[in-house]
Formats: structure tokens, sequence, C-alpha cells
């Protein structure tokens, strides 16, 4: 058997793999298998690349294959591995180019073969105009068709947050936006109503429609898209983004045997193993251990993904890393607002079996006297029995990243609402007022 590490996936989890693993253990050969076209590369910068705001993608890319051959990782591009066989160590792969099969041996393997975007293709689905947007390739479709096609009335299906985001780059370049939503909230497994209810003012602010429909079909004429349809309506549009949320891509995990947990996602440990010795799974096609619950869950984002294939990475090459969970903090800018949430929301904490209380407030993001002083909200959902922060949700337009961070770091530490409260927290006029938000809210909620 060779000292060879095999990594499904290009991006985040597999790149932050190949390259600890190469780091852990010189002596590796460290192989890398991406069906696309790019690795690891930014997709969190997309909307913003589409924006205009970075005027080359080439920006998004951290290292390329020629890189990563100089650190001793090589890596082949268009190379779809589409078979693993745990009980002879080998896996299947294909080049795109040509189509032609090899059969390679692996002694450890990582799967970070990430996401897809959710939700199974409606009729018309391949009309010229409909996008989802999750690989570079994606996003430099959209930002082409955006170029070349001059699109005027843009279609949201779904309101999760990248979802969100585009509603905002799409209005920034002149587009009417229309987000079309089957509960009619976006984000609306992250946040609550009431924190929610500032979101929608925004995005109403900002012109942006919601309607609470859902969508059977995407119409077009001559192979381009021209509408969707619902059993209601028929909504006229030139392009759609499909924002629905993700989807982890196991198949051909599970095809060789690997459990998937309870959310549908790779089952590991906290080494990130799965249940195949040798076999590590990371990153958005993995679940990770939720901090607060104390159970799985899928929460993909970029944060995870990078930390949970350093992991990976380690311990494929030898090393005896663990990942400790996650709260599934997150950021997210919506025009002038960001909003932000960490931990269990209230429903999450209900369905979890806490008898909760909830506070929410409102309060100035600096001092009041200061100029450019706006409005900040924040929301804290606290254990009744116990006083324990469970989770917290802020939406305000300075100084939501780092509050949410806070939250962040008093949930890893099981905090009460009293820890909180004793927090020595930054003051400074054009920074914070000399009550932060964070302890006005732990204040209330201590009431
Ligand atoms: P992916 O990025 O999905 O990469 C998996 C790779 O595996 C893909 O390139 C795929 O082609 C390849 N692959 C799959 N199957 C195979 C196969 N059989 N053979 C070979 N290759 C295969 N996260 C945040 O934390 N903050 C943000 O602000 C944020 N913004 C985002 C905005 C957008 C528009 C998007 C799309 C995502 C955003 N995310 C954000 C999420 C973040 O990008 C993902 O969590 C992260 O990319 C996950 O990395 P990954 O390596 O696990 O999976």
């Amino acid at each position: 058997m060779t000292n060879r590490l095999v990594v499904i996936g290009g991006v985040a989890a597999g790149m932050s793999a190949a390259a600890k693993a190469k780091r852990t253990n010189r002596q590796l050969e460290v192989v890398v298998y991406e069906k696309g076209a790019y690795i690891s590369y930014g997709a969190c910068g997309m909307p913003y690349f589409i924006a205009g705001d970075i005027p080359d993608y080439r920006e998004l890319i951290v290292r390329t294959p020629e890189q990563m051959a100089r650190s001793g990782v090589q890596v082949h591009t268009h190379h779809e591995v589409t078979a693993i066989d745990a009980s002879a160590q080998t896996v299947t792969v294909q080049d795109l180019h040509n189509g032609r099969e090899i059969v390679t041996e692996y002694e450890k393997l990582v799967i970070a073969t990430g996401a897809r975007p959710a939700g199974s293709p409606l009729p018309g689905s391949d009309l010229k105009g409909v996008f989802g947007l999750r690989s570079l390739e994606s996003g430099r479709a959209i930002q082409r068709f955006m170029q070349d096609q001059a699109p005027q009335r843009a279609m949201i299906v779904g309101g999760g947050y990248i979802g969100v985001e585009m509603a905002e780059t799409f209005r920034r370049l002149g587009l009417d936006v229309t987000m079309i939503i089957r509960s009619g909230k976006v984000m609306r497994t992250t946040i609550d109503d009431d924190l929610r209810d500032v979101v929608h003012a925004e995005l109403d602010r900002q012109g942006v429609l919601i309607v609470e429909d859902t969508p059977s079909a995407f119409e077009g004429e001559n192979g381009r898209l021209s509408a969707v349809v619902t059993n209601k309506a028929r909504y006229p549009c030139d392009i759609v983004l499909l924002g629905l949320g993700a989807q982890p891509n196991v198949e051909i995990a599970r095809a060789a045997g690997v459990a998937l947990g309870s959310t549908g996602a790779i089952a590991t440990d906290e080494s990130m193993c799965t249940n195949l010795p040798g076999i590590y799974a990371a990153g958005d096609c993995a679940e990770a251990y939720h901090l607060v619950t104390g159970r799985p869950a899928y929460i993909p984002l970029g944060s995870t993904a990078n930390k949970q294939g350093r992991i990976a990475g380690e311990n494929a090459a030898g090393g005896a890393a663990t990942f400790g969970g996650v709260t599934g903090t997150m950021v997210v800018r919506c025009f002038d607002l960001a909003v932000a949430a960490t931990g269990l929301n209230a429903a999450h904490a209900r369905d979890a079996g806490y008898d909760i209380r909830e506070t929410l407030i409102q309060a100035k993001d600096i001092t009041h006297y200061f100029p450019g002083v706006a409005d900040i909200h924040v929301k804290l959902i606290v254990d009744g029995d116990s006083s324990r922060l469970l989770g917290g949700q802020i939406a305000g337009q300075k100084g939501v990243a780092k509050r949410i961070d806070v939250l962040a770091t008093a949930l890893y530490n099981r905090m009460t609402i009293e820890d909180l409260r004793q927090l020595d927290l930054s003051y400074a006029p054009p920074y914070a007022p000399v009550w932060d938000p964070i302890l006005v809210a732990a204040n209330v909620a201590a009431r």
C-alpha cells in the first residue's frame, strides 16, 4: 500500500485538507481530484464579484493547481471521482476532458465533495437565464449573462442568505427584484420572525418585493427564460437565481458504505473520521457537532469547511487533531443592514426541548451623539431553567459581526445571562455606547 492521500473536491475543505496533510507529513503523496475547473476559491465573494466590487474572478482564487504543485500537492481539475471502493482502497476517476477512467489506490481518503443548490429541478430549469450559484463557473456564468444579456427583472427563488445577498447584487445592478418564497420569509431557518421584520423592512426600503408563493415551472421562449410560473400566477422575468439553500453531495460516499447522519450529510467523529477506517469527510458534505444541542447538525458554511478540512488533513497524515463543534455563527449583508445569528433560534431551541425566554432589544450601535449613530437590534434566546444562553441574533448597520462573535464565544463557553452581563466590552464613542447593546440585552434578559 502506498503512503498516499486522495482528496475528493478542491475548494475550502478539500484544499485545507490537502495543504495541512502535506505540511504534517512531507513524505505523504497528496492527490486532489476536482471535477470543476477551479480550486481553492472564495465562493463567498461571488455575489460581490457579480456586483462588480471585485473586478476579476481570479482575485477570488487563493491557490492555483500550479501553486499547489510547488508545495508538493498534485491537483487534477476536470477529474471526477465516480466511485470509491473502500475494501480495495481505490477510487475510480474519470478525466472529464476525454472520458477516460482510471482506478487509483489510496491509503487515506478525504471526502470533501461539498454541496449543491437544494431543491429538485423544476420544468424549465435548463432555460437560459436560470441559475444556481455555487461553483466559480456558475458565478462567472451569471456575471457574463448580466453583461451580455442586460436582464431587467430578476426573480430569486427561495429566501436563503445567498438569495438575500444576490437580491442586493441585482438591485445594485439596476434590476427589479422579486423574491418568491414559499413561506414568504427570508432566512426562515436562521432568524426569528421579530428580527426578520427588521430584515424585511430593509428589503422593502431597497425595493425588493417578497411574494409568498411556490414556483411550479420556469417558462421560456426560444430556449430563453421568460417567466416563473406558480399555480396562482405568472411572474415575467429575465433571470432566475435559485436560492433554496444547499444540500450535501453524498452520493458516491453513500454508495461506498460511508454512513450518513440524521441530517442526510456524512456522519463523522471529532477527528472527522467516517464509519469507514481511513476515510474522512469535511466541509459542506459533512455534519458537525452542535455545541448547544450536543447533537449533529448540518450548517454548511465556509468557516466550518476550512476548519474541518484542516483537521481531516492533519489526521489523515498521522495527526490527532479534533474538531470542537459549531454554533452556526453567520453574518450576511442585506443592503445597509448586517444580519447575524449564532446558536439556536427560538424554534430550534423549543424543538430541542428547552423552555426558553426570548429578549429583543433595540439600542444604538455607537454613542448617541456620535455622527452615524444607528439602531441595532439584539435578540437573545435563553434557557428558562438554567439561564444559559442558547442563541443570539443581531441586525444593524455597524458592529454586528463583532457582537455576534461575542455571543458565539459566550455559547462556546456555555455562559449564562449573568456571565454575559459581566463581560468587560470595549467602549469609545465611535465604536460602541458605554452600555454595549449586548449588555443592554443581557440586562433586560436577566430581569
Ligand atoms: P464546495 O465549496 O461545495 O466544494 C466542493 C468541491 O467538490 C466542488 O468544487 C465540487 O466540484 C467538487 N466535487 C464534488 N463531487 C466531486 C467528485 N465526485 N469528484 C471530484 N470533485 C467533486 N460561507 C460562509 O461561512 N460565509 C459566507 O459569507 C458564505 N457566503 C457564500 C456565498 C455563496 C454565493 C456561496 C455559494 C457559498 C457561501 N458560503 C459562505 C458557503 C461556503 O462557500 C461553503 O461552505 C464552502 O465553499 C464549502 O466548502 P467545501 O469545500 O466543503 O465544498
